[in-house]
């Protein structure tokens, strides 16, 4: 096992640690949200067939730039019909936006550029269609077999709807993995009971369970867990019996009743690491249950929610197949100071300046058991061990907490 590592080393670790998911296929409805896990290719070429791109006549270029300005109409071609045919080059047809060009016509002009005539229309003087406006030609969007999704996106709206245009029924995709929230303490207690004096209530399993649910993890169970190590067994044993990635929350650091660690390797994980030099965050545990990943989270809430998304909820992308986000980055307004050399997980409100640079504001807390700090907060700025003074204008790497 390692420890004290720094936060790119544990990183590193971490992310060659998280075994990758299989990947399943499911309908598509019930695909969004889904880590893609194949290429999606065009099944036809984009747009399938000329199509109108106005309301208006399809006709024959030539016809009008040899002076022709009456045109007769033989028919209205709709959306959704297959395309009739021009019987001359002297005649036109109605066409709808949508629909497919007749054969033999190759200009559309637009309704608005026409006027009535008995049996037919008339090309307003003052208009100069050019050849070939108003289609939108088959195959000009994309080729059939053109790589339209690489694997590796969640679905959304843009995926989803590529995926219906291209006949994928039933995608392959990430799994939705059940995830085991157990958080434990002596000094916790519900929202049932009223605290003695003494007593906190319980915010860690709720506060991970939304954090995990605004990024995609909807099967979330959360337990808890008192600080005894035969209790605290029994209860680790069930959650990973019905999990596949676990994260615990408390009794990771060094005081007497910090079983997590010892009951973890009792119970036959494998401990990769353990503290990392950061702040908040320094004892996290991360290790391996046969092939479940495990983290230990510290309790004070930033430190727990500042560990689950810096280090958990990417890991969990990484598992799910997912590629890795292109890194954040913003500009301090205001300095700060940082003695310890640790990494300094700093929170941040976040804006965007006149020229549209993200500014991150920092909102310092007490300790990290100062949760109040973090309300009306974006994320956490990202400041390196290495130096001590971060100037208004310094530019770090941030992480949100909601994407
Ligand atoms: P621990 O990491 O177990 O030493 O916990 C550190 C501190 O975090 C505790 O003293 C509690 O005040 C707080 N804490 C631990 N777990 C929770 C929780 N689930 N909800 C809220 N606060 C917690
Ligand atoms: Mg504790």
């Amino acid at each position: 096992m390692q420890t004290e590592l720094t936060v790119a080393q544990a990183d590193r670790l971490i992310r060659e640690t998280v075994p990758a998911w299989p990947a399943e296929q499911v309908a598509l409805h019930a695909a969004t949200g889904r880590v893609l896990r194949q290429n999606v290719l065009a099944e036809r070429d984009l747009p399938p067939y000329d199509r109108a791109t106005m309301d208006g006549i399809a006709l024959v270029w030539r016809s009008w730039s040899s002076g022709q300005r009456e045109f007769p109409l033989e028919g209205m071609q709709s959306a959704g019909q297959a395309p009739g045919a021009l019987s001359n080059a002297g005649a036109a047809w109605r066409i709808a936006t949508g629909a497919p060009i007749p054969s033999g016509a190759d200009t559309v002009v637009p309704v608005e550029r026409i006027g009535d005539t008995k049996g037919g229309v008339r090309i307003n003087d003052d208009y100069r269609p050019k050849r070939g406006q108003f289609i939108h030609r088959q195959g000009s969007d994309r080729r059939a077999g053109a790589l339209l999704l690489k694997e590796g996106q969640r679905i959304g709206g843009v995926e989803m709807a590529l995926l219906s245009a291209n006949g994928v029924a039933q995608p392959r995709v990430g799994p939705d993995p059940r995830i085991a929230l157990v958080s434990t303490g002596d000094e916790l207690v519900g929202l049932d009971s009223r605290p003695e004096s003494w007593q906190v209530r319980s915010s860690n399993g709720p506060a991970m369970s939304a954090l995990l649910k605004r990024h995609g993890f909807g099967k979330v169970a959360a337990a808890h867990a008192p600080d005894d190590p035969d209790v605290l067994a029994q209860r680790i044993r069930k959650a990973l019996s019905e999990s596949d990635a676990m994260i615990l929350s408390g009794g990771v650091s060094k005081g007497a009743k910090d079983y997590v660690p010892g009951v973890l390797t009792r119970l036959g994980a494998r401990p990769i690491l353990h503290r990392i030099r950061q702040r908040p965050g320094f004892p996290l545990w991360f290790g391996m249950h046969a092939e479940k990943p495990v983290f230990g989270l510290p309790g004070n809430p930033v430190s727990s929610l500042v560990c689950l998304r810096r280090y958990v909820v990417p890991a969990l992308n990484q598992a799910q197949g997912a590629q890795p986000p292109a890194p954040e980055h913003a500009t301090l307004t205001d300095e700060v100071g940082f003695r310890p050399s640790l990494t300094w997980f700093l929170p941040v409100r976040l804006s965007t300046d006149r020229d549209g640079r993200l500014l991150a504001q920092p909102r310092q807390t007490n300790t990290s058991g100062d949760f109040a700090s973090l309300a009306q907060t974006d994320g956490f700025a990202q400041l390196p061990a290495n130096r001590t003074r971060f100037p208004a204008g310094y530019t770090a790497r941030i992480f949100r907490w909601n994407a």
